[in-house]
């Protein structure tokens, strides 16, 4: 264990040697005449104060390394004349922290600045004609949604599972849940952002104004602009969701439904639809057991074919409704489109739940998490997009074999279409129309008690080897690569684009730099 630590300590710079204390002490002294005479709303708390221990720190609990500042903006002017401020000095960085929920340091600053967006003054201003939103980037999703539907009875349209994530955040990666295959990712649902780019301009842009910063921005790791506001697609919010589980031993059978599912015409589809791997076994964190909506429900495994194999998988969807709806039209929707699906016999779970406590539903999963402690242990996590055409050969090499014993929490496996996705954008995808978002999530209690954080990140490896030996048309979601080389390869035909915009909107590279795609003054 002591050398995995090691490991990560070189990997990262960490800055906790003593010859690297003594850097910082003399980074400390160039940037604080930089501060002098810069007039921000917000506030600016400098290393070693313990201040900044957030800001070096993130979900992932793998990378750590404190900033020589933590600045909390008020507004889009503060973020400018941080920009700026940086751009004076000759190593200085800027990364802007959502809510820090990445997984491989995406936003830290080694020895730099991070600008704390949740900071900036909170701001959802609601157009109900329009259906519109603007949001300031670091708001919550949970926010966001609680304001609309509050006071509004409209929703966004598209969301992650998890919504305690900044705006800005989600909207730098993609942003995918149960309705991507209907409205795309997130970043598919703003038509206007405010952007401070790395030269430090605040430029609004959209479809028809500086549409180049908009397409970059959106799905560019940070790496364009900071993201102060979004003005976000609404639609009229439902009250209740019916919301079904149906289990399948057979893998064909699950993506033979899943895709009819995402495939069928607008608006005559379920509102939702996700899946999920499962181990064949009563492992009550990994198995079977986890998949009942309810605990008045049960799972027979007894209706499990003895020749399946060592794992299972679930297809969950939902169907919104209102409250005005009668529970037999209802029904009748629901079982129209089951028709079609393989399901077989006590394979089926469903409830009905309100829509905000549907869209919460994993945040009544963290509090679990953060009562037994998994919550604050490390998380590397994996997400893939893999092509449609390699997806059963994944589950026979990763599901069924290297992760046969499931991840300490869930496998989630669903398909997209890449036609929901604007290519001008900068998230890059597997070719083809569907393909399938792989996350595994894992929740280990920390080592001894699971599996040691380099145990698991062996296994991740594995799994990207393994995609890689096999030619499998993949793609990381929420990549993290340590050189420009990995970089490149994963940009593929689209790395030229992207580093063109890179010298268009921050040729100093002074944003996001714990992407590590391009080093300051590249
Ligand atoms: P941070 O981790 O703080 O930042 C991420 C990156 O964006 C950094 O490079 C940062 O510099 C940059 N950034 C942050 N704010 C801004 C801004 N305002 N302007 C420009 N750049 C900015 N993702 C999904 O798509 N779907 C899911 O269902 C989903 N579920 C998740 C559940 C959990 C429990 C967790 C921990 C993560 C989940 N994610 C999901 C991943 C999540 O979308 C990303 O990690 C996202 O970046 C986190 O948002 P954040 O606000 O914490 O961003």
């Amino acid at each position: 264990m002591i050398a995995y630590i090691e490991r990560f300590v070189h990997e990262n710079d960490v800055d906790s040697m003593p010859e690297q204390d003594t850097a910082a002490e003399q980074d400390r002294g160039d940037v604080l005449p930089l501060f002098n005479g810069v007039d921000l709303h917000g506030t600016v708390e400098f290393a070693g104060c313990g201040c900044g221990s957030d800001a070096g720190k993130d979900f992932g609990g793998t990378h750590f390394t404190e900033p020589l500042a933590v600045i909390r903006p008020s507004n889009s002017a503060d973020v400018a004349k941080v920009v700026r401020l940086a751009s004076r000095s000759p190593h200085l960085t800027v990364a802007a922290r959502g809510n820090g929920h990445s997984v491989n340091g995406q936003a830290m600053a080694h020895r730099s600045l991070v600008l704390d967006m949740k900071s900036i003054e909170s701001r959802i201003d609601v157009d109900p004609a329009a259906e519109l939103a603007d949001v300031s980037g670091g708001a919550l999703w949970e926010d966001v949604l609680e304001h609309c539907v509050s006071r509004y009875g409209l929703a966004p349209r598209s969301w992650t599972d998890y919504l305690g994530l900044t705006v800005g955040g989600t909207l730098s990666n993609a942003g995918v849940s149960g309705q991507a295959f209907v409205y795309g990712p997130q970043t598919e649902n703003v038509t206007e952002l405010e952007v401070v780019t790395g030269n430090g301009d605040v430029l609004v842009c959209s479809k028809n104004q500086n549409p180049e910063l908009f397409f970059s921005v959106l799905g560019g790791l940070g790496q364009f602009g900071v993201i102060t506001r979004a003005r976000v697609m609404l639609q009229p919010a439902p009250d209740m969701v019916r919301w079904i589980r149906v289990v399948y031993s057979e893998f064909s059978d699950f993506t033979r439904d899943a895709e009819l599912l995402v495939t069928r015409p607008a608006g005559d589809s379920f509102d939702y639809v996700e899946g999920f791997v499962v181990t064949n076994s009563d492992d009550p964190v990994n198995g079977w057991p986890t998949v009942p909506l309810d605990t008045n429900q049960s799972f027979d495994p007894t209706r499990i074919p003895r020749n399946a194999g060592p794992v299972v998988y679930c297809l969950e969807v939902a169907l919104h409704y209102s409250n005005e709806d009668p529970p037999f039209t209802v029904d009748m929707r629901v079982e129209r489109l089951m028709g079609g699906m393989r399901v077989k016999e006590g394979m089926r779970f469903e409830v009905e739940v309100g829509y905000v406590e549907f869209l919460s539903r994993v945040k009544r999963a963290e509090k679990e998490a953060k009562a037994n402690g998994i919550w604050e242990a490390p998380h590397p996590w994996l997400n893939l997009f893999i092509s449609k055409t390699d997806i059963a050969h994944f589950d026979r090499l990763v599901f069924q074999n290297i992760l046969h014993h499931g991840v300490g929490g869930p496998m989630l496996v669903y398909p997209l279409l890449r036609s929901k996705w604007d290519s001008r954008k900068s998230t890059v995808l597997p070719e083809g129309e569907i393909f399938y978002l792989v996350a595994l999530l894992r929740f280990c209690f920390p080592y001894p008690k699971g599996l040691s954080v380099q145990e698991m990140v062996v296994q991740n490896q594995e799994i990207v080897q393994t995609c890689t030996n096999n030619g499998f048309d993949f793609k990381l979601y929420l990549p993290h690569y340590n050189s420009t080389d990995d970089w490149k390869h994963h940009f593929g035909n689209q790395w030229t684009r992207f580093q063109g915009r890179k010298a268009s909107f921050d040729p100093m590279a002074l944003l996001a730099p714990g992407q590590k795609i391009f080093p300051r003054n590249w």
